[in-house]
């Protein structure tokens, strides 16, 4: 720590990317940060080329084609979306506009929201999942003004909550903010079709709502770092307005045509999401199968532990076999479980080979 450092930045707890960093230089097959493993398409590249010789111009601050076409897809207006740097700086507004009266999230969720609750001094609670897994709507109760975050699909059990149920958390608490933050939400596709099942079918019902997506799973774009959400035009204005105070030029061109280029082609999207939820599905029968206790996941990614393996040891073994997975040591009731992300069908052969041979050791 600097002498310059701000006293109230003297204990700061930022999000680990050590495995992130260690995947990426190592030569691992990565199945730890719930990527897309399928690349971007040619002509979305080229898209990205031709972005590039305008890079010497500042981007459109407002994502104006974006933003148009996204309120087209999606059936919202333009004035209700916001567009974050990934959806992590959504939530970081989220955070930062909203969360006065304190926060309340489960106890096994996406870690983010602790840290950005620590790092704005938001007062937060944790809501214990039930004994499988589950949140249960009526432990969303008399939280007296406390923003209520809910990942759905969940991060790391990949468990979806059905929109009755989400729909019940929302008309529990009139007087708190709800945000649903829907990264994995089109690998949960209840009919088949990406984005089923989502809450950004009541934004307009409700006005206190936000919907959050990211570009950064369904749509491979997760280095790009573009994020989302829907809300009420007053919730977005507010958003808009602390977005132009302190980055106003948010998302890059590049990101930007990258993006438009994607939403064009949104029956590639709906084929690499097909493909995902189909490996899914076999992936978590072959593990049950070599005694593995794994959820029904919602998501683009696993979440197992083995009846008689410890979580670090298949983690460490398959580590050993540069296979990099989502480890979690903490919280304890969780420690036994790795998290999996689903990669192409080639990666998921050598995945299966790797933890069959660590379970016959
Ligand atoms: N929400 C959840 C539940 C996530 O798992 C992630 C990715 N780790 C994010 C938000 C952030 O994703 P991004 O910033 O890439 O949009």
């Amino acid at each position: 720590m600097s002498r310059f450092l701000h006293s109230k930045f003297n204990s700061l707890d930022p999000y680990d990317t050590s495995g992130e960093l260690e995947s990426m230089n190592g030569g691992y097959i990565r199945l730890n940060t719930n990527e897309s493993p399928f690349q971007l398409s040619e002509k979305v590249m080229d898209c990205a080329k031709k972005a590039a010789g305008t890079l010497n111009f500042y981007s459109d601050p407002d994502c104006t084609k974006l933003r148009e076409k996204l309120s087209d897809l999606m059936n919202v207006k333009p004035s209700e979306i916001v567009f974050g740097n990934g959806s992590d700086e959504i939530l970081n507004f989220i955070f930062m506009a909203f969360c006065e009266h304190g926060a309340a999230f489960p106890d096994i969720t996406y870690s983010f929201y602790k840290i950005l609750a620590k790092f704005h001094g938001v007062d937060f609670v944790t809501v214990p999942l039930d004994e499988n897994f589950r949140i249960n709507p009526d432990d969303y109760k008399n939280f007296n003004g406390r923003t209520i975050i809910i990942t759905n699909p969940n991060a790391p059990t990949g468990i979806f909550l059905e929109l009755k149920d989400v729909e019940e958390i929302i008309n529990q608490n009139p007087d708190s903010l709800i945000i649903i933050d829907e990264a994995y939400i089109d690998f949960a596709c209840l009919s088949g079709r990406q984005g089923d099942g989502s809450a950004k079918n009541l934004i307009h019902k409700y006005k206190n709502l936000i919907v959050v997506r990211t570009f950064s799973k369904s749509r491979s774009m997760a280095g790009a770092r573009l994020g989302w959400c829907m809300t009420c035009e007053d919730i977005a204005r507010d958003m808009n307005n602390i977005k132009n105070t302190i980055t106003p030029y948010n998302i890059n061109a590049m990101t930007q045509a990258v993006a438009l280029a994607v939403l064009e082609d949104e029956e590639g999207t709906q084929k690499n999401i097909d493909i995902i939820k189909k490996i899914r599905d076999d992936t978590k029968n072959n593990l049950r199968e070599i005694g593995f206790e794994v959820l029904d996941s919602s998501a683009n990614f696993l979440f197992a532990r083995h009846e008689k393996i410890s979580g670090e040891k298949i983690f460490e073994e398959l580590k050993r076999k540069k296979i990099m997975i989502r480890h979690f040591s903490r919280p304890e009731r969780i420690t036994n479980f790795n998290r999996i992300t689903i990669g192409t069908p080639e990666q998921m052969k050598i995945f299966l080979e790797a933890i069959e041979g660590v379970v016959r050791q």
